[in-house]
């Protein structure tokens, strides 16, 4: 497989820092938010996943064409009900981002499950987020179809990987405990779809 293929998605993939939008209260957290988005970015762009997301797209016939550009935010962003946000995408224009944990969520699931735990969530809730709203191009505001289907679609990238390793936190089931509810609003679609593990 050549470079330009296995580079799928990543060209399309960049940072988009919009201080301003939420509070940062000092320069670490603005550091936390760097290095975060960072992190994701690397984990968005790993070639195992964009592999992935060639052969996914493929078997939903979504042209690569209609993803213009994947923006990793640096910082959280929140719904009308307090709730933070993974993803939104907007159909129409092929734009889609996706958004981090809060610093005090991380810092918090840090004491509870360790450093390595928090990496291993927070690249693999950023992956669930792109599967999600690529689903999205297609199947535009059919929420439970996007849910249903990205759901599956991140049991097959994990499966694999972690099936050996029971060391591991299931991810699987920290991603996507039993969320059910959700709404959605025309034409972007917002998305809080991924579980956020209880830490209390
Ligand atoms: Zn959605």
């Amino acid at each position: 497989m050549s470079m330009l293929e296995t580079r799928f998605l990543s060209g399309k993939m960049s940072i988009r820092s919009d201080y301003g939008t939420f509070p940062v209260s000092s320069q670490n957290q603005a550091r936390f938010y760097r290095n975060y988005s960072s992190f994701v970015l690397k984990a968005l762009r790993r070639v195992a996943f964009q592999k992935f997301l060639k052969w996914m797209l493929k078997k939903e016939q979504i042209e690569k064409q209609a993803v213009k550009a994947v923006h990793v935010k640096v910082l959280p962003l929140r719904n009308k009900h307090g709730k933070g946000i993974a993803g939104q995408c907007d159909p129409v224009r092929g734009r889609i981002q996706i958004y981090p944990k809060t610093s005090n969520f991380c810092r918090l699931f840090k004491r509870k499950f360790g450093r390595k735990a928090l990496l291993l969530y927070a690249g693999n809730r950023a992956r669930a987020a792109l599967i999600h709203e690529l689903l999205h191009l297609k199947y535009m505001e059919d929420e439970k179809t996007v849910r249903a289907l990205a759901q599956e679609y991140f049991r097959i990238l994990t499966q694999k990987k972690y099936a050996q390793n029971t060391q591991s936190p299931n991810i699987y089931v920290m991603i996507f405990n039993a969320k059910r509810s959700g709404s959605v609003s025309s034409p972007r679609v917002f998305c809080d779809s991924i579980i956020t593990p209880k830490l209390a």
